[in-house]
């Protein structure tokens, strides 16, 4: 089947990934292969930004890209690679920031949030970031890229900016479309924010039936049910809410049970318990199988790069071509 266009996504590297990155992108990653040629970066050079534990980037890379190629990543098809093993993207950056005026850069709000996150390191890469971003997606002529709302000011900025490369210099750009994919957002164990890895509230893809356990237990439910046998409100409950992903074939009962305190909220998180683990048994099994290689993922992403390069390194002449760098 002749696929629809390229894909291009990254995401920074943050070692093994939870529920949350499941449920609001891998699974989308996974989905969009089977009609695109896709291409996933893990953008380790974005993750400089911050500036924190740089000495992990490595593990954190490792441990990512485990986890979507067990979740279902094809590597032979899709490109799986690092940003900074592609280095023509830095150049890209470089010939784009020369184009970018400084108000498109500060008066997007992920910069004016960002600003208010670190006020003591706002850095020129901090600023610069959709120049990079937009670079990420140019320099592979990518021509859709999923994004959820939030994103969306940021792929508006990559438009514009290919926009105004081509209008000064020719037609060499790919304009990218929106591919407007929902990122769905998981709340996290503790039922009130999202599921993150900083906050301590996520359940890891990788979790043993054990692990996934403890975690489950700990979550909380309807704050209003205190006893076994008031009636719960599974509308305000994130078990119930993360039993529609996982026990698709009995979430209409327990729903049923919940409101008429049929069912208790520890029976109830066994359940979930036990399909979550069931669910993640094939993804549990396939990462043991190429974690058993410790090179196996390494050997993914070098080839990952060396088809990334293949690519940047032609649309990197043709740009530089384009400016009359000589
Ligand atoms: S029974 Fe289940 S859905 Fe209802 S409040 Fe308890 S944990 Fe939530």
């Amino acid at each position: 089947m002749p696929k629809k266009g390229r894909v291009f996504s990254g995401a920074r590297p943050t070692g093994r990934q939870h529920l949350g990155n499941y449920l609001g992108a891998i699974r989308n990653y996974i989905a969009l292969q089977d009609e695109y040629d896709c291409v996933y970066c893990v953008v380790d050079l974005h993750a400089l930004t911050t500036l924190e534990d740089t000495g992990r980037l490595r593990e954190w890379t490792g441990e990512m890209v485990l986890d979507w190629l067990a979740a279902g990543m094809r590597p032979e098809e899709t490109i799986i690679f690092v940003q900074s093993h592609v280095p023509q993207v830095t150049e890209l950056h470089t010939i784009f920031s020369m184009i970018t005026p400084l108000g498109w850069l500060t008066r997007l709000p992920t910069f004016k949030e960002k600003v208010r996150q670190q006020p003591d390191n706002v850095n020129y890469g901090l600023v610069g970031y959709p120049v990079l971003m937009a670079a990420d997606i140019a320099i592979y002529k990518a021509d859709t890229v999923p994004v959820g709302v939030d994103q969306a000011p940021h792929l508006e900025f990559t438009r514009e900016l290919v926009r105004r490369f081509n209008g000064l210099f020719g037609p060499v750009l790919v304009e990218p479309q929106a591919k407007h994919t929902e990122f769905t957002r998981v709340l996290g164990i503790d039922g009130k924010a999202k599921m993150s890895k900083s906050l301590d509230n996520h359940i890891e893809l990788a979790s043993t039936p054990e692990e996934i356990w403890e975690r489950v237990r700990m979550m909380v439910t309807d704050p209003a049910r205190r006893y076994r046998t008031d009636p719960g409100h599974p509308e305000v409950c994130n078990v119930f809410t993360l039993h529609g992903y996982f026990s698709a074939q009995e979430v209409a009962q327990i729903e049923v049970d919940c409101r008429s305190a049929a069912i208790g909220c520890v029976e109830c998180k066994k359940r979930f318990a036990r399909n979550l683990a069931d669910y993640l048994a094939p993804f549990r099994e396939r990462r043991a199988q190429y974690a058993a290689d410790p090179s196996y993922v390494w050997d993914v992403l070098a080839d990952g790069a060396r088809r990334a390069n293949a690519i940047a390194s032609q649309v990197i002449a043709e740009v530089k071509a384009a400016v009359g760098l000589p």
